[in-house]
């Protein structure tokens, strides 16, 4: 008999979750609240471990023909345009960027038809005798298991994890953007109080990203593009250009936010995955990585153990050490990021550390979370 899961939101870490799923023999049904599936979002990049996760999905050929490596971690530079490390002709990037609804994209093609349903809120989650019952827009399903991978807001979470408190601002906030500038290698900027990060994406793309620290969340401008050329217009070249090659209504600004470290990912035959279980500081580019990574853990032990509670306790006990260790790195990245007490000590430190050295930690291998390997999941789908 064919087992079912719903998944509960269409983001990556739902997608990859349903792809996992089907490569277990699993069926699944994504149920997602937006009406459609866009070009959401701006870029991001992926490390070797989610590459790893999207391989163990069938996908890496795709995932590596939407993504263009990267030398953000390799070129870092001061405001004025200086090199603190700087990659060499040739080098190899151990980063992919993506536009994020192209990685979307990848993992949405592979899923099979009919899986996902689109503007379908998902407002409760039952438990009874017979499984799981999900209310969605009028409608009642039901499945062996629910994961629950709605996003940092999560309603799964607000419903069944009632103590767990409300997404916690850490005092930082972003404006990103995509300008059609080609051939841009990946760079960061470190300022005092704040870094800009540039990704090279497809069709002659960049992505830009500017974080800094605020007082509070929600603080807003007229002119977002002009607030940001207001802040960094005098950086170095070519920060101002990009900025400026972004249309106005194409700048994005948000405040960062984050999940406080919960005691556990799951109640009964429910889970939470992705930023529904463990939202983090952006400043590691590991919070969709870690997603990815959540489905193909949750697919091994689905397959593995021999009840769904079972498994579900393993994916517990495998996930949240990592994802929380990950989120609190990423906290504490973003912290000295954008410090202004931090910062010259920062760019003393760089300068001095010989380059060969700093490009081996920013090898492939270079350190743990890039090292992590995935379950091979007991395939019954044709790998793509
Ligand atoms: C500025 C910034 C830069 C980042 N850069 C990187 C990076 O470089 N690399 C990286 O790996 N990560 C990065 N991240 C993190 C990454 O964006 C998230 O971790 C990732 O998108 C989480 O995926 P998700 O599927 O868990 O959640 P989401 O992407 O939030 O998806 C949740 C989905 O659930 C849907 N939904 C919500 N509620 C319901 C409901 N009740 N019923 C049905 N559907 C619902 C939503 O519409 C949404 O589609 C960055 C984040 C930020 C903010």
């Amino acid at each position: 008999m064919t087992r079912r899961a719903i998944v509960v939101g269409g983001g990556i870490g739902g997608l990859a979750t349903a792809l996992a799923l089907q490569r277990i023999g699993w069926q699944a049904t994504v149920l997602e609240r937006a009406p459609e599936l866009g070009e959401i979002g701006a870029g991001m990049s992926q490390a070797p471990n989610a590459m790893r996760a999207l391989a163990e999905l069938g996908v890496a050929e795709q995932a590596r023909a939407a993504g263009v490596p990267t030398h953000s971690s390799a070129n870092l530079r001061a405001p004025d345009g200086r090199y603190l490390q700087r990659a060499r002709p040739g080098d190899a990037s151990a980063l992919l960027a993506f536009h994020r609804a192209d990685l979307h994209r990848v993992l949405l093609e592979a899923l099979p038809a009919g899986w996902m349903r689109t503007a379908a809120e998902v407002t409760t989650v039952r438990q009874d005798v017979s499984g799981m019952t999900v209310e969605c827009d009028g409608m009642e399903l039901s499945a062996e298991v629910v994961i629950a991978a709605d996003g940092i807001r999560s309603t799964v979470r607000r419903q069944l994890w009632p103590d767990a408190p409300p997404p916690r601002f850490l005092g930082r906030t972003a404006w990103l953007g995509i300008s059609e500038v080609p051939d841009l290698p990946g760079s960061v900027t470190l300022g005092p109080g704040g870094y800009f990060l540039i990704h090279p994406i497809t069709r002659g793309r960049a992505y830009w990203a500017y974080v800094t620290t605020t007082d509070a969340p929600g603080i807003r401008y007229d002119q977002e593009k002009a607030e940001v050329v207001r802040r960094i217009g005098t950086w170095h070249e070519p920060i101002p250009a990009l900025i400026q090659a972004t249309p106005e209504n194409a700048v994005i600004h948000i405040d960062i936010h984050d999940v406080e470290a919960l005691p556990t990912y799951i109640r009964g035959r429910v889970a939470l995955l992705g930023d529904a279980a463990h939202a983090m500081s952006p400043d590691r580019g590991q919070g969709a990585g870690q997603s990815i990574e959540d489905a193909v853990v949750l697919a091994a032990a689905l397959a593995g153990e021999p009840t769904v509670e079972a498994a579900l306790r393993r994916y517990d006990a495998e996930r949240r050490p990592r994802t929380q260790s990950t989120a609190r790195g990423a906290g504490k990245d973003g912290r000295r990021l954008t410090s202004r007490a931090a910062h010259r000590a920062m760019v003393t430190m760089l300068r001095v550390v010989p380059g060969p050295l700093w490009r081996k930690g920013i090898a492939a291998d270079g350190n743990a979370t890039w090292r992590w390997q995935p379950p091979h999941l007991p395939s019954s789908a044709p790998r793509h």
